[in-house]
Formats: C-alpha cells, sequence, structure tokens
C-alpha cells in the first residue's frame, strides 16, 4: 500500500498527531510549530504500530518521524534496549542521539547511547551495562557487541534503519541484515532511505511486516521569472552570510525563510541589532498582530519578515523582491510556496537557498522536481562590498547634490570656516562625510580582501574517489596525499568497505576521501594532506574484509595493472555524511587541514 503525502495538504498540529505528552512538550519547547509532511505522514502509521517504507532523506525531519512516535511507545521503566537505530557512519549515529535525547527530555529514567567504531569499548560497555533503552550505532560496531553478547536484542521493540541506501554504498548491508536477523520477529521496522535501489526494496520486502510506504510527493513547478540561486553554507556562519547578501542585493522588501517561532525571534533581533526595519511572523503572533506586520511590510514600514512556512501561505505583497531561504525547506512543494512570495505582480524576483553540504541531496530534488536549475552563488566578499558601499554613499551625495538644497547658505557657511580655519575644503568635505556616516564605518574593517571562507567558491565534486581521467599512477590531487592499506582485491575488498572503514574509524567525512585503486595485495587511498598522526595511527588496527587495514603513508611506483573499474564521484548521491556534534568532540585537525578541505574529525572519546 503506498501512502503519499503532499506538503500542501494542511498540516496537523504537534497535539493532533497522539503522541505522548512528555513528548509533545519537548517538541514544543524546541520551537517546532507543526509537523513536516514526512512527520505528520509517518508518525500516526508508527504510533498505530505499522512498519513503514519512508522515502526521505536530510532534512525533511525524518529523525523526528521515526524518534518521536518511538519514545511515546518505550517503557522508560525497564531498562532493557527496546529500540535500535542504524546509521552509516559515526556522524549520523552522534546527531540522531542527541536529537532523540533532546525529544527526550522530559522522558525521566531514559537512556540513549550512541555506539560507533573508533570510540573505545570500556565507555561503551559499562553504558549498556546500566541499561540503555535506546541505541544509535553503525552497523560494524552494533555487530560486534551483539556477538560479544553485550548488547541484547531479546526485548527490541523499534529497529530503525536509517539513510539505508547510503549503508548499502558504504558496503554494510550484509551486517546490517546480519542484525536484523538477530532481532525478535515482533519488532516494529521503520526504514528510511533517500533512494530506494533494489537491494534496499529488498530488504523491505523480506524483514519488513506489510509497510505502508510513505513518499512525499515532490511533482511541482516554478515560476520563471523567479531567478533561484543557492549558496553552500560551508565554513562561514550563516548569519554572516545573510549580511553580506543582503548588502550586496538590491532588494525591496525580503522574506526570510526558518524552521522555527524561535529562529523567527532571534533572527529578526539579530537584524535589527544591524540596523534593518525586520520583524519575526510565527504562529503563535496573533491573527491582529500578524495583519499589522503585514501592512508594515506593504507600506515599506517594515523590509524584511522573518517567518515560518505556517505562516506565510497565502502571504501576498507585491513588493517582496526576494525569498530567502535561511533554512531549507522540508520538501519541494515547501520550497515552490516560499518562492512563490515574490516575483508577485507580474514582477520578477530573486529567490536564494542557503544550502549546508549534507543537504544537498534537497538541492538536488528540487531542482529535480521543479525541473529548473538553481544557481550556485559565491558569497560577496569585502572588497565587493566595500565597493558598493561607496558606490551607495556616491550616490546619496550626488542625489544631495542635484538637489541644491539650502546650497547656497551651506556654501557660504563653508566659506567662513575654510578661512577662518585655514583648512583645505577637501579636507571639510571629508570630515562632514564622516560626519553624514553617523556610527557606522563606510568600509568593512580589516582586510579588504574577500574573507576567505566566505569568499572561497566551493569546490564541487571535491575529492574525486575514481577519477578515471587520471591515469592510473598519478599522484594525488593537489591538498591531498597518498595512503597504502594491506588489504587488496585478493581479500575481496571493495571500495565501499574501505570508505566505510576510514570515516567510520578516522571520523573523516567521506566526501574528503579521495580516489580509491585496489591492486592484488593491497590499495591506495587519497585522503587530505596533512593527516595528523593520532588519526593515521587510529587507522591501523581496524580491519577491513577481515585484514587489519595498517595505514601508511604511501610512496613509491604503482604497479601497472589493468584498472578495476570503481565508482565515479564522492558518493552517487552526492550526499555527505553528517557533521560531527557540536558539543562532545572537538575536532582533531585545527590548522592542519587544507583550507579547501576541511575534513571533519571526531576525538575518539
Ligand atoms: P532531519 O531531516 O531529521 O535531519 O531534520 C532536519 C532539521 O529539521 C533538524 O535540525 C530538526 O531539528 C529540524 N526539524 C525537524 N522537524 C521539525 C519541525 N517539525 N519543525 C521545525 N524543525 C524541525
Amino acid at each position: 500500500m503506498s501512502n503519499t503525502v503532499t506538503a500542501d495538504a494542511e498540516l496537523p498540529l504537534f497535539t493532533e498527531l497522539g503522541l505522548l505528552p512528555a513528548v509533545e512538550t519537548a517538541v514544543s519547547e524546541l520551537g517546532y510549530e507543526r509537523p513536516s509532511a514526512i512527520q505528520a505522514a509517518t508518525i500516526p502509521l508508527l504510533l498505530e504500530g505499522r512498519d513503514v517504507l519512508g522515502q526521505a532523506q536530510t532534512g525533511t525531519g525524518k529523525t523526528a518521524a521515526f524518534s518521536l512516535p518511538m519514545l511515546s511507545m518505550l517503557d522508560v521503566k525497564s531498562k532493557s534496549t527496546q529500540a535500535l537505530i542504524l546509521a552509516p557512519t559515526r556522524e549520523l549515529a552522534i546527531q540522531v542521539a542527541e536529537a532523540i535525547q533532546s525529544y527526550a527530555k522530559h522522558l525521566k529514567g531514559l537512556r540513549v547511547l550512541s555506539i560507533y567504531g573508533g570510540q573505545g569499548y570500556r565507555e561503551q560497555l559499562d553504558a549498556l551495562k546500566r541499561g540503555v533503552q535506546v541505541v544509535v550505532g553503525t552497523p560494524g560496531r552494533v555487530m560486534d557487541h551483539i556477538r560479544r553478547g553485550t548488547l541484547k536484542l531479546g526485548g527490541l521493540t523499534h529497529l530503525v534503519l536509517d539513510e539505508a541506501d547510503e549503508m548499502l554504498r558504504m558496503g554494510f548491508i550484509d551486517d546490517v541484515e546480519w542484525i536484523m536477523s538477530q532481532t525478535p520477529e515482533s519488532r516494529q521496522i521503520a526504514l528510511f532511505s533517500a533512494t530506494m535501489p533494489a537491494a534496499v526494496r529488498r530488504i523491505a520486502n523480506t524483514y519488513l511486516n506489510d509497510p505502508e510506504q510513505v513518499t512525499i510527493k515532490t511533482a511541482t513547478s516554478t515560476a520563471v521569472s523567479i531567478r533561484q540561486r543557492y549558496w553552500l553554507a560551508r565554513g562561514a556562519s550563516k548569519f554572516d552570510a545573510l549580511c553580506r547578501v543582503l548588502e550586496a542585493e538590491d532588494f525591496d522588501g525580503i522574506i526570510i525563510f526558518v524552521r522555527t517561532k524561535l529562529a523567527t525571534t532571534e533572527l529578526a533581533e539579530k537584524l535589527q541589532g544591524r540596523g534593518y526595519a525586520a520583524a519575526e511572523l510565527h504562529g503563535d503572533i496573533a491573527q491582529a498582530q500578524r495583519e499589522r506586520t503585514v501592512e508594515m511590510l506593504k507600506g515599506s514600514r517594515l523590509d524584511i519578515l522573518v517567518a515560518t512556512d505556517v505562516v506565510a501561505r497565502g502571504l501576498d505583497v507585491d513588493r517582496i523582491s526576494h525569498v530567502i531561504n535561511y533554512d531549507i525547506p522540508y520538501d519541494t512543494e515547501a520550497y515552490v510556496h516560499r518562492i512563490g512570495r515574490t516575483g508577485r505582480a507580474g514582477r520578477s524576483g530573486d529567490a536564494i537557498l542557503f544550502v549546508a553540504p549534507r543537504e544537498r541531496r534537497m538541492l538536488q530534488s528540487i531542482e529535480r522536481a521543479t525541473r529548473q536549475r538553481i544557481e550556485e552563488m559565491g558569497l560577496p566578499g569585502a572588497a565587493e562590498i566595500n565597493a558598493l558601499r561607496i558606490q551607495r554613499f556616491q550616490a546619496k551625495l550626488l542625489a544631495t547634490l542635484e538637489a541644491g538644497r539650502d546650497k547656497d547658505l551651506y556654501r557660504e557657511m563653508l566659506q567662513g570656516f575654510c578661512e577662518e580655519h585655514s583648512v583645505d575644503p577637501l579636507d571639510v568635505a571629508a570630515a562632514l562625510a564622516r560626519l553624514a556616516q553617523g556610527d557606522k564605518d563606510l568600509l568593512l574593517k580589516g582586510d579588504p580582501k574577500p574573507s576567505k571562507a566566505l569568499a572561497d567558491k566551493p569546490a564541487r565534486g571535491k575529492a574525486t574517489r575514481t577519477d578515471r581521467r587520471s591515469p592510473r599512477g598519478a599522484g594525488p590531487e593537489s591538498g591531498m596525499e597518498r595512503f597504502r592499506i594491506e588489504v587488496g582485491r585478493k581479500h575481496g575488498v571493495g571500495v565501499g568497505n574501505i570508505v566505510g572503514a576510514i570515516a567510520n574509524e578516522a571520523g573523516i567525512d567521506s566526501d574528503y576521501i579521495g580516489r580509491i585503486q585496489l591492486f592484488d595485495n593491497f590499495s591506495t587511498v587519497d585522503l587530505p594532506a596533512e593527516m595528523p598522526d593520532d588519526v593515521l595511527s587510529s587507522l591501523q588496527s581496524p580491519r577491513v574484509a577481515g585484514q587489519p587495514m595498517t595505514m601508511s603513508r604511501f610512496s613509491g611506483e604503482l604497479p601497472d595493472t589493468p584498472v578495476r573499474k570503481h565508482r565515479k564521484g564522492p558518493s552517487p548521491s552526492g550526499k555527505k555524511p553528517r557533521k560531527a556534534d557540536k558539543s562532545g568532540a572537538k575536532a582533531k585537525t585545527s590548522g592542519k587541514a587544507p583550507s579547501k578541505r576541511p575534513i571533519k574529525l571526531r576525538n575518539k572519546d
């Protein structure tokens, strides 16, 4: 059976879904206003006890879609492991565990643990012994614990496969199946995957019990009069980027979309602090006040509205020249609704989307669904912004000159002033310009060159894992270094296994793993140059295809054997595993990673 959901359908309230009140409270404290489309469709099904096959990617709100009903059903009085979530990378495992922790804030006695390769066993064992109801882990380490008898699944009621296609891509699918076979028949399964390759479908058919399929309908269209651009939010803070965009764009009225009520307030306040006429608009604001705010925008007493999707529906203000998607929308329908707020009444409009690297998948979906390309934009650098500021200042000056108001009065006064103080009229003009500028500096301070993080055009494609254009034996691309691992074709290793092992053991984001070449007895892997030694040493013992990896810096010639065709590009999905968690771990690479390839690493805790 298939259940296709459109974001256009009026979304219910969280309070209408049947969640546990303690879970509802946590969600409301997080500022979530309404469930996303995938949540509205999935939560009631899971609460009914159905198995669910969800086609959803990062950014749709899928984590809450499976976590909220799960938390509503667990027995916190029992210490046994009742929920297991399998995720392809340790970053995702940590992120999901953190999200669950935040949703479980009011569930006293609920324990969540993330387990993944590269982390010491001791800590995991202690936590498992104390009893954790929810375990989030990568397949390899979860399998280890099941084998050792340290993770017992006899009481498991909920199993979630998160990013199943990614687990397949990273060579974990056999491990996943083995783990599934160790769980009780009666458990509920939720399987999420951005794409549905045959192997994922086969797993769904084999293990899921009469699943309901949930897909978010994407077919839709956007007006051609809207110029659509995106900025890949890497390195720079989104707020910094927003300020630069606001300075550089020639705008009239703007709507900025964010995900939560809290974010509307925070961002509107920050913008006010920068001198913009900005206000927030969200569902908790009384209707009368909302109408007043919209009237102010229409009458140019306000220029920027910071809004959530819910309140912006049907907003029709001609002077909106720009829509900025500060937070990426949950689905393509929401995107189309958002950008449809501009380009009204026959005018042209601009839509700008901020995309985190891990959300690139959503960008591709939007492009596919709207059948329009969204151009990548670089951020204006300080030099460009300063040039614009000077231009604007001069335009104002010119306009004042041309208007000539009280010209004779001021000329006479200044003539007297210059004579009395014997100063150059140009110096006086400079002093007056400074006076006109008020407290604000005319130019951005510091290096007039564009700031590195902001101006770097993101290197699209980055590390090419299987670049068949470069001849075998050619050295690594610049910024990369070649490493040797002692596992080769004759051990039965595949590229996916190597990527999986390195990503999880060393915490290197899989997009930063470059070309991999397989030989009979060994393989080579290109990784960002200047890898810290402790990261290298963490790659000595992990096993791939049953062999210790034993990684070392490669020096020497490559044998000239025929090339085995590898997959091309950093990832068929173009997707990057999520960022390491913000709280727990420090990056190991500070100052060491090449700037264009900021590898993300986590400490082994
Ligand atoms: P996910 O697709 O699970 O990676 O979620 C993407 C982001 O959306 C996370 O930062 C969540 O905190 C946020 N999020 C999920 N559901 C909602 C919601 N209903 N309202 C607002 N934000 C949400």
